[in-house]
């Protein structure tokens, strides 16, 4: 999982401390300017929010192998995003958190119907289904396209 934790906090999970202040080229800091017209109440939150996402947009056009590195071992265990800020509600750490959950989902592919088989009368738990099992995104267009495809007589 990916979480966020202040930097002075204790965590159970891997620290990637993303502040300018100590991992400037990290692919998840925000730039001074940002930073400083944030804290000097030139821009607010929101416009901070939105900078951060499009700094990111950006950056991830070019390093999102450094982004995807990072979703994969959250995927594998609890990595803490950490920054000097009290409160993660203000803080880039919860918007990168974000970007990373988002990352997550895309990266683990659906691999199973949620919820009952289809081709089996509803009986069986798709999960213990191998037709079911697609091993891709799996929509109900491509269930019912499947269908088509089986001879009725099997199910
Ligand atoms: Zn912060």
């Amino acid at each position: 999982m990916i979480k966020a934790a202040r930097i002075s906090e204790k965590v159970n999970g891997i620290r990637i401390d993303i502040t300018i202040k100590n991992n400037t080229n990290h692919v998840f800091a925000p730039t001074w300017n940002m930073v400083l017209d944030y804290k000097n109440a030139k821009i607010t939150w929101a416009q901070y929010d939105e900078m951060y996402f499009k700094l990111m947009a950006e950056r991830a056009k070019t390093r999102s192998a450094e982004i995807d590195a990072i979703a994969r071992m959250a995927i594998e265990q609890d990595v803490y995003f950490i920054c000097f800020c009290t409160d993660d509600r203000v803080c880039h750490r919860r918007l990168a958190c974000e970007i990373i959950e988002k990352r997550i989902k895309e990266l683990q592919p659906v691999k199973q119907h949620p919820g009952l088989c289809p081709f089996k009368d509803n009986e069986l738990n798709a999960e213990n289904c191998e037709q079911c099992y697609l091993g891709v995104g799996c929509t109900r267009a491509v269930q019912n396209s499947i269908k088509q495809d089986r001879n009725p007589s099997l199910f």
